[in-house]
């Protein structure tokens, strides 16, 4: 299986990718996580520069850094490890550039996918859990001043988040979305029943 986990900062989604963890662990299905941007050496150190606007790309060069990341991610980790049977849980994924990107940004989908089939050779999530939480509960919750990326104006939050749902009602079997905004024990009960209906008990 590969799984993706969506959502912007703040929203517990990487507090969350711990739960999709245990899940799968106690199941005994061998699994990783991997994180994007990151996850190879290469992938590490454009995130380095994406994170904090090293050279202010613009945002067709910022989006085919993120490209190219997960370029180096999708063929040197992801396929391997889905070909040798184990599952690929990822923090964030090609919907990241869709809504970050496409719908923030202003780039559009279009744009945005095309690069992104290849960069992904079309490989899809079988399940994407995204965390929904409006941009102000978000920014609340992280109590840390945004810096670099993180401090783009609400106005970009909000399309951001407008984006993803936009995403999610588009594939409603693939993208499902999880108010985010409950306490983290009630989001993970919901984690664990997605992953149930779509893996399987
Ligand atoms: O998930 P994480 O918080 O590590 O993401 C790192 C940062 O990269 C976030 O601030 C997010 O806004 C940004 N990002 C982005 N475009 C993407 C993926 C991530 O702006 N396609």
């Amino acid at each position: 299986w590969f799984i993706t986990l969506e959502g912007g900062e703040g929203s517990g989604k990487s507090t969350q990718a711990a739960v999709v963890m245990d899940w799968l662990r106690s199941r005994g299905i061998p699994s990783r996580l991997v994180r994007e941007p990151g996850g190879t050496a290469l992938g590490e150190r454009l995130r380095e520069l994406l994170l904090d606007g090293a050279g202010r790309p613009v945002p067709m060069a910022e989006m085919l850094m993120f490209a190219a990341a997960r370029a180096q991610l999708v063929e040197t980790v992801i396929l391997p490890a889905l070909l040798a049977g184990e599952t690929v849980v990822c923090d964030r994924y090609v919907d990241s550039s869709l809504a970050y990107q496409g719908a923030g940004l202003g780039l559009g989908g279009t744009t945005v996918w095309s690069v992104n089939r290849l960069a992904t050779r079309g490989l899809l999530p079988d399940l994407t859990l995204l965390f929904d939480c409006p941009p102000d509960v978000a920014r609340a919750r992280l109590r840390r001043p945004a810096d670099g990326i993180e401090s783009r104006d609400t106005g970009f939050h909000h399309r951001v988040r407008q984006g993803y749902l936009d995403l999610a009602r588009a594939e409603p079997r693939r993208i499902v979305v999880i108010d985010a905004t409950r306490p983290a024990l009630v989001v993970a009960e919901a984690v664990r029943e997605a992953l149930e209906r779509t893996l399987g008990p």
